[in-house]
C-alpha cells in the first residue's frame, strides 16, 4: 500500500498534533505535581496577595509584608 501526498500530510499533521497534546499533558502533570508539593507550605495573603512559604504547624500565620493574619490551607479551595 502506497501513501498519497494527502495521506502523508494528514499523517504528519495528526502525528504532530498528538505530540503537542502529549507534551502539554506531560508538562501540565509535572507542573501540577511540583505546584502541589510547594502548595503545602504556600500561603497567599488575603490582604496584599503576597505569597510566602510557611513550614510551621500553626493554623494562623502573619504576612511578612502587611502583618495580616492568614488562615493556612484555604488559599485555593474555597468552602
Ligand atoms: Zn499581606
Amino acid at each position: 500500500m502506497e501513501l498519497s501526498i494527502a495521506e502523508f500530510v494528514l499523517l504528519v499533521l495528526g502525528g504532530s498534533c498528538a505530540l503537542v497534546v502529549l507534551c502539554t499533558v506531560v508538562s501540565r502533570t509535572l507542573h501540577a505535581r511540583s505546584e502541589s508539593k510547594s502548595l503545602a507550605h504556600r500561603v497567599i495573603c488575603r490582604l496584599c496577595l503576597h505569597a510566602f512559604e510557611d513550614s510551621t504547624h500553626v493554623k494562623i500565620v502573619h504576612c511578612p509584608q502587611c502583618q495580616a493574619a492568614n488562615e493556612k490551607g484555604r488559599s485555593r479551595r474555597l468552602g
